[in-house]
């Protein structure tokens, strides 16, 4: 899509530093980090939000999540544990309109929310 921050980075019009790729998937480390591991996954289709998950894309979230799973033991934080966050919508906090999940780590992160 032309406009998504999102869709220029996975078609690296814009830069990033690179976590992991593959032909469905990029994962890259959040410009603005909130913890010592702040890492964003996207998948490389532009899907708006999990609004718009449905029986014929959601296996993407699946594969994601593995991901993930490999992302956090390169990262050193498998055992310490990490969260994973998936801001939806005005309320949810999301402010960049392509699906992704925030993988944060190698601190103790405060629960609830704020
Ligand atoms: P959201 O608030 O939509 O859940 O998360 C969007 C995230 O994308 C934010 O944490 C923000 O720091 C990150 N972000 C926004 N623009 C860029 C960018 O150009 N490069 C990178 N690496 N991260 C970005
Ligand atoms: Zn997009």
């Amino acid at each position: 899509m032309d406009d998504c921050i999102f869709c220029k980075i996975v078609n690296k019009e814009i830069p990033s530093t690179k976590v992991y790729e593959d032909d469905k998937v990029l994962a890259f480390k959040d410009i603005s980090p909130e913890a010592p591991v702040h890492i964003v996954i996207v998948p490389k289709e532009h899907i708006r939000s999990t609004n718009e998950l449905n029986e014929n894309n959601a296996s993407i979230v699946a594969h994601i999540f593995i991901i993930i799973n490999k992302i956090a033991e390169e990262q050193g934080i498998k055992d310490s544990g990490y969260r994973i966050i998936n801001n939806c919508g005005e309320h949810g906090g999301q402010t960049v309109n392509h699906i992704h999940f925030h993988l944060l780590g190698g601190r103790n992160l405060s629960w609830p929310p704020g």
